[in-house]
């Protein structure tokens, strides 16, 4: 199979990567011979991670996954494939939620470059209710996440949001003044 041997781009926010992501790039990996996660860099959204820190959980959370690379890329993702020498764009699709805003995005996408085709993967069922924003509000107060997102990731949150526990909790106390 000749689409075998070729590459795929799978863009998205990554932030942070999850198990459904992991789910969509090893379904891909099984079509596809490279699969490059592009992290899109957008200065209009407000990340949690910075780019730096998601490029090095997504490294993380691949390691052992030979055949994926992990990227950033800004600008028209069409232009991006292209230039990584990518024909295909993966995504995932988890519900009927995704598919409007999913299926005018791959139209632009061939209107853009109509080389480059979009193709859309489902999930395993378990993973069709999991988002990044899900995660990371679960997270924010105190829910466990270890069963959605690898343990780099699961780490790092518990990290985050001790430390935001420790700000909020010593918010507004008297600073200690020396005598
Ligand atoms: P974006 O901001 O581009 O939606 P995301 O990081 O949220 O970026 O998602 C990147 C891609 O991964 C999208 O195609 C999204 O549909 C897919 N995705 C995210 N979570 C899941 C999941 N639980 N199962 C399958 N696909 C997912």
């Amino acid at each position: 199979m000749t689409a075998k041997r070729s590459k795929a781009v799978f863009p998205g926010s990554f932030d942070p990567i999850t198990n459904g992501h992991l789910d969509i790039i090893d379904r891909a990996l099984k079509v596809f011979e490279e699969v490059i996660l592009a992290i899109l860099v957008n200065p209009e959204k407000r990340p949690l991670f910075s780019v730096d820190e998601r490029v090095r959980l997504c490294r993380e959370a691949c390691r052992g996954r030979r055949r994926v690379r992990v990227t950033t890329f800004s600008g028209l993702l069409v232009d991006y494939a292209e230039s990584a020498g990518a024909r295909v764009i993966v995504r995932g699709l988890r519900a009927i939620s995704d598919f409007e805003y999913e299926f005018q995005m791959a139209l632009m996408n061939r209107r853009l470059n109509s080389e480059i085709e979009t193709v859309f993967m489902m999930p395993a069922e378990s993973y069709s209710y999991l988002s990044s924003r899900m995660v990371k509000e679960v997270s924010a107060l105190g829910g466990q996440v270890g069963r959605f997102v690898p343990a780099v990731v699961e780490r790092r949150l518990r990290l985050r949001s001790r430390s935001n526990g420790r700000r909020a909790r010593t918010a507004g106390r008297p600073r200690k003044t020396k005598k």
